[in-house]
């Protein structure tokens, strides 16, 4: 992790670069979030991009975020919204649901039904993204879009109480050129625009795409959150 003022440099580089996106695309700045993935680096690294103004951060891990959060709290943080953007296994479902503001990668009616159930004792709706496949890479998670999965677990949302539905999440193909990440976000987004004609009593206004390498096409294909790692907290050490 670098000084402060690397990082608030690295930050005021990001900024200006989503800027400059947007108005490429003839969009408003206040259209885009940047969600900060902090993932593998410490609880330090999420108290020091609070200091410089960021207010919105992503997490991988149930657990490692876990410990992080009590370090904040010890540490006094106060102001982040956290978003679990990793696989949620069903057993960590309980825990997820408390610790995290929102969980943006829901890819099974099982999850959703488990997270509906604990999110009950928040006293204010979880907000969550289903996580969509859209390609074929085998490491990938996320609901296949032509699946039975997704139809069914479209049916129920509005049956669940405790889950505020926002949106639609990816991950583009991490190898490959930036074309194809492009045709990934043009697949996420004409997804939704389907998926909020046939299911009006969902929202849909959440598009989360676009990482450190792609964030660009991603805002002129109409992403609504990006998720920014290795740009603005610098190279991750490998997750075990
Ligand atoms: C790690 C991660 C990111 C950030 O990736 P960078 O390339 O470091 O910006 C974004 N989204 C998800 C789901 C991730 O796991």
């Amino acid at each position: 992790m670098g000084t402060v003022e690397a990082f608030q440099d690295r930050l005021a580089r990001i900024e200006e670069r989503i800027a400059a996106a947007c108005a490429r695309a003839g969009r408003a700045r206040g259209e885009v979030k940047l969600m900060a993935v902090s993932k593998v680096h410490p609880a330090s690294a999420l108290a020091e991009a609070v200091a410089a103004g960021v207010t919105l951060f992503g997490e991988n891990r149930v657990q490692e975020y876990q410990q992080k959060a009590a370090e904040l709290n010890a540490m006094g943080v106060e102001g982040a919204e956290v978003h679990l953007i990793g696989h949620l296994q069903s057993n960590k479902t309980a825990k997820a649901a408390e610790l995290f503001d929102g969980v943006d990668t829901v890819d099974s009616l099982r999850v959703a039904e488990r997270l509906n159930d604990a999110a009950a004792q928040r006293g204010k709706p979880l907000p969550v993204l289903l996580e969509m496949k859209l390609s074929d890479e085998a490491a990938k998670t996320g609901l296949d879009p032509a699946g039975d999965e997704l139809r069914l677990l479209l049916e129920r949302l509005p049956e669940m109480p405790h889950l505020a539905m926002r949106g639609l999440m990816t991950v583009a193909p991490l190898e490959g050129d930036p074309e194809c990440a492009r045709r990934c976000f043009q697949k996420l987004r004409d997804l939704r625009d389907e998926l909020a004609r046939s299911h009006a009593r969902l929202d849909f206004s959440e598009l989360s795409m676009g990482m450190s390498g792609d964030f660009e096409a991603a805002i002129d294909e109409g992403s609504t959150i990006v998720r920014i790692g290795t740009a603005l907290f610098g190279a991750r050490a490998k997750q075990p």
